[in-house]
């Protein structure tokens, strides 16, 4: 048998099954390239790596174990397992790609973009990158999930906080598809907090979301579209009616008004002026009808509710309405936009959504 050009012998080798461990799981379109991997490059081209991660897209992240170990419980097994020569194995022609400069190569299902992120947030030394997008997060963090490293979530979570993506996470599009991956992949924090930011989209039927509505499994999108939204919507439309039936321990200074008392067996025992609760009311009904988003910034405007007040206090000659300074409208409208908010975002169902 001719002498037949191997590469050189590896420190530390793995079994050809190690490295194909992501084959027993659900695989996206990631399917590696056969093409030549290339190298990602700096900081990922250590001299002192021992192993290399190699994304779908066959772009080679060359990195450290001890790092991968020490972040991550399932590395730590991986890299504990049984180890082979490869040269002692049966399948030679697969195990061509399994190392290369030496180094064993791990195929992962992780996209170039995704894992690069992900690095960041494992290998000391090296600063933390967060994509440009919240949709983009999402991935990452379920590679941290995935893998069982929670204080990289934790530590991920907090900068995509720091950056206020959870407060724009995007187009509609992007927060459904963010919406639907965070679903699949566990990640409650995410799938609620997305799930809170569809309420403020326009209802203007599927058409909003396109083929994003295609990332989306059937369960997380009718526990959005149908019950959340009805759920939030009941939630809210009830902390409005008791905060319109009875403003005067938030709104004292309604207490001098003239109108008050007037609607006290008409609505609900209502301790509250007249104007104030007509005023409410329209927008009562347009909320539970759907024809208004049980959102703060869909129900309060105080600028309205400041011209309402002075329409009453000048057909109704009410001084104190007159002269009530806009800070205290301002002040009430602040509170209930923060009840509505939180009363909007309390019945998401992750279970439900994930079934
Ligand atoms: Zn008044």
């Amino acid at each position: 048998m001719s002498a037949q050009p191997q590469p050189p012998p590896p420190t530390v080798l793995l079994s050809s099954t190690v490295f194909r461990y992501s084959n027993m799981e659900p695989t996206e379109s990631s399917t590696a390239d056969k093409g030549e991997a290339q190298n990602f490059g700096a900081p990922f081209d250590a001299a002192n790596a021992d192993v290399i991660l190699r994304s779908s897209q066959s772009i080679d992240f060359r990195v450290r174990k001890a790092n991968l170990s020490d972040a991550s419980p399932f590395f730590e097994t991986m890299f504990s397992l049984p180890q082979q020569d490869p040269r002692a194995d049966n399948h030679k022609s697969q195990d061509a790609d399994d190392y290369v400069d030496g180094l064993p190569v791990v195929q992962m299902q992780e996209s170039t973009t995704t894992l690069h992120h992900f690095l960041t947030a494992v290998c000391p030394r090296i600063l933390l990158s967060l994509p440009s997008s919240f949709e983009e997060c999402i991935p990452v963090l379920a590679a941290a999930k995935k893998f069982e490293m929670h204080a990289e979530m934790a530590t991920f979570r907090t900068a995509m906080r720091a950056a206020g993506m959870y407060d724009a996470p995007g187009t509609p599009r992007e927060v459904l598809r963010a919406y639907g991956t965070a679903c699949r992949e566990g990640l409650e924090e995410e799938a609620t907090s997305t799930a809170g930011t569809t309420l403020s989209h326009p209802t203007y039927g599927l058409g909003l979301y396109g083929d994003a509505i295609r990332s989306v499994s059937g369960n997380a999108l009718h526990t959005l579209l149908c019950e959340y939204d009805q759920d939030s919507r009941n939630e809210v439309f009830s902390v409005l009616e008791d905060a319109v039936r009875m403003p005067l321990g938030r709104f004292p200074l309604l207490s001098s008004c003239r109108d008050l008392g007037a609607y006290k067996t008409v609505y609900r025992d209502a301790v509250a002026p007249k104007w104030w609760v007509d005023y409410w009311n329209v927008i009562l009904d347009e909320v539970e009808s759907g024809m208004r988003k049980q959102t703060a910034q869909a129900i309060v405007n105080g600028l309205d509710l400041y011209k309402a007040m002075s329409n009453h206090a000048h057909q109704s000659a009410c001084k104190s309405c007159l002269n009530m300074d806009t800070v205290h409208v301002e002040e009430y409208i602040t509170w209930l936009a923060g009840e509505i908010t939180r009363a909007s975002k309390t019945h998401f169902d992750f279970e439900r959504a994930r079934e």
